[in-house]
């Protein structure tokens, strides 16, 4: 079967063994003579996937005890607003790193809700660094910092955890598994799933147990209420069970594979192998500083953006699809995530040789 290399950002590609195993039981899960998307959310079979799946993600991730994990809906985005609608309690200020086109999208959309305070910000450099975290500027009494551990559309990455005594918050939507992470150093970690973990319609947040003493805004719904999601073992509403079964699935697959340790010296092997390319070649330009590039999404313009729709043409007539920039920075962007195998990868590189030599 053509399996085509997707470079999308997300939804993007899901390890072609998790899809096959999916494939497999779709028509009676384990047995059961139903698919795992016909069964109720309370019923014995799913409360096997939501166990395992917990159990899978608490040990690839190493998260302490005093964090819960909720399989949430609508999207990164709306933890945009549960986020200050939870966290804030009795303060009405909240730092932000603006390091991105998300960043500032969260940042923004917390402005509904309080005093927003741009602790460090790289729009200036049209996002392509992270600002040093000695020249960070902190007001007094903010609820928390927040910042965007890998900013998708323009290709920044955080390369280590920013060192702070405030109560950090990270949307970790497009690296989250991708490599190890101290959980202990964070307040709340979020990712929606179809970036790297999963499909569209879930969104994991690991949430460490004393926020949950803070009062919510007065007039938050209860479905935006984390403490009434962790009080229901995310099973206030229905969750969308298929997205968890197949996330509950790509844990599987990453343990199997070796867990994160693992996933992050491939993941590293990738974008280096790609960044080295792009570097040496008179044609091609990724604009972002080396330390900060993100090993997730490699974004890349062509010394003549005239011949943009040629390459991506050409591009897909190789297999190798969804290599177009967000509309919002165009150029190019090569995501590759978990799923995107080293053979990909080294696709691109071979096509992106051959379209120099011949049109660059
Ligand atoms: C994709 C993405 C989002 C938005 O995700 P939705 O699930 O579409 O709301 C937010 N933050 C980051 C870093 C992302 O990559």
């Amino acid at each position: 079967m053509d399996r085509k290399y997707n470079f999308a950002a997300g939804p993007a590609m899901l390890p072609e063994d998790v899809l096959r195993e999916a494939r497999e039981e779709l028509l009676s899960w384990h047995g059961s003579g139903m698919s795992i998307m016909e069964v109720s959310h309370r019923g014995p079979e799913f409360e096997t996937v939501i166990h395992e799946s917990q159990q899978d993600l608490k040990s690839l991730l190493n998260i302490p005890d005093n964090y819960h994990v909720l399989f949430l809906q609508g999207g990164a985005r709306l933890q945009f607003s549960m986020i200050p609608m939870n966290i804030l309690g009795s303060k009405k200020k909240a730092g932000y790193v603006n390091t991105g086109v998300w960043s500032k999208q969260a940042l923004e959309e917390a402005k509904r809700y309080c005093d927003v305070t741009v602790v460090a910000d790289s729009e200036s450099d049209h996002y392509t660094s992270i600002p040093e975290y000695n020249t960070w500027q902190f007001a007094d009494d903010l609820a928390y910092l927040y910042y965007v551990d890998n900013e998708t559309v323009n290709g920044v990455e955080f390369p280590d955890i920013p060192e702070t005594n405030q109560v950090l918050v990270s949307d970790m939507s497009s690296n989250l598994l991708s490599r190890p992470v101290d959980i202990s150093k964070f307040g709340i970690v979020y990712a929606c799933a179809q970036k790297n973990i999963g499909p569209a319609g879930l969104t994991i947040v690991i949430i460490r147990d004393d926020l949950l003493e803070r009062e919510p805004l007065a007039f938050a719904p209860s479905m935006l209420r984390y403490e009434l999601h962790v009080k229901n073992q995310s099973l206030l509403n229905t969750p969308p069970t298929f997205s968890w079964y197949m996330a509950g699935l790509v844990f599987k697959y990453l343990k199997a594979h070796g867990g994160l340790a693992a996933m992050a010296a491939i993941n590293q092997k990738k974008s280096q192998k790609l960044y080295e390319f792009i570097d040496s070649s008179q044609f091609y330009q990724n604009p972002v500083r080396p330390r900060y590039r993100s090993r997730m999404n490699v974004v890349f313009t062509l010394t003549d953006n005239n011949l943009d729709a040629l390459f991506l043409k050409l591009a897909e007539k190789e297999g190798l699809t969804n290599l177009k920039g967000h509309r919002i920075v165009g150029g190019m962007r090569a995501s590759i995530y978990n799923a995107m195998p080293e053979a990909g990868v080294d696709a691109l590189i071979d096509f992106m040789q051959h379209f120099v030599k011949h049109h660059g």
